[in-house]
């Protein structure tokens, strides 16, 4: 079932989300050579719970180990953070943070470079932010959940970039997953119809070579299988009569809308 949110409980989703927005505010100056992704994680939950009533959403969630989920160069999603792992300078990393609030989600990520990095890993990260924004501006009353994918689709035309099929954007409200699954590759109206009230993260993950991917003997940390770069960015964003609204915005305030960009 597909949940339709009040204005009211977006607001309170994107109270959540904008404790997201603010810790990568954070992280972009910690995000360093040196550091390893164990402190990275211990200082996104320390940012997180000095909110009142706000926890760590990935954490223990299906068992998963950290607070939340730091994936470096070919890792795409879900990995574990660890003292062992420090970053170095030319490393890209995709962080992932969930956060429950006044019991709702809000789910976000961002691949962030560790000092200088190299042409190819700034082309990957740029192709798929833009890839984001562009299906961010597709979530519109009206449109489908597969004009989300086509919006990705057609922002990655023309790159020799992998669109990973396998992992998708998904519902968020009570649960950080709900219907409907939000795939990344997707068709012009297929799909659920897009109605005022659903709240969706739209996660966009793209490699630098091969869309397949594969999970390593950790159980978790999926990576791309030919170890190519990966890239993720994800909003949760709500479906408005006024256009799509990012609710995990570091500068939305409670009951502010931010408009995502060419949408007015
Ligand atoms: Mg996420
Ligand atoms: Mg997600």
């Amino acid at each position: 079932m597909i949940h339709l949110r009040t204005p009211g409980e977006m607001d309170t989703i994107a109270h959540a989300g904008s404790i997201i927005g603010r810790l990568f505010e954070a992280l972009s100056g910690r995000v360093q050579p040196g550091v390893s992704t164990g402190e990275i994680d211990r200082f996104a939950e320390a940012f997180i719970v000095d909110h009142e009533g706000a926890t760590a959403a990935f954490k223990g969630l299906y068992g998963f180990p950290g607070s939340v989920c730091i994936s470096v160069n070919e890792e795409v999603v879900h990995g574990i953070p660890s003292n062992q792992r420090i970053l170095e300078e030319g490393d890209i990393v995709s962080i992932d943070v969930g956060v429950r609030m006044d019991g709702w989600y809000s789910d976000s990520a961002r691949t962030f470079a560790v000092g200088a990095v190299s042409d190819e890993a700034t082309a990957l990260m740029g192709v798929t932010s833009a890839a984001l924004e562009a299906s961010i501006a597709s979530a519109v009353p009206g449109k489908h959940v597969g004009d989300i994918g086509a919006a990705v689709v057609r922002s990655v035309q023309g790159t020799a970039y992998g669109i990973i099929r396998e992992l998708v954007g998904h519902g968020v409200g009570r649960e950080l997953h709900e219907e409907p699954q939000v795939p990344n590759v997707g068709r012009a109206g297929q799909g659920p119809r897009l109605r005022e009230g659903m709240v969706l993260a739209i996660e966009p993950m793209l490699s630098a070579g091969t869309p397949d991917i594969k999970t390593l003997e950790d159980g978790w940390t999926v990576i791309t299988a030919d170890r190519s770069l990966s890239a993720h960015f994800e909003h949760t964003v709500g479906i408005t009569k006024d256009g799509p609204r990012i609710l995990t915005s570091a500068d939305g305030p409670v009951g502010a809308s931010t408009p995502a960009p060419g949408t007015g």
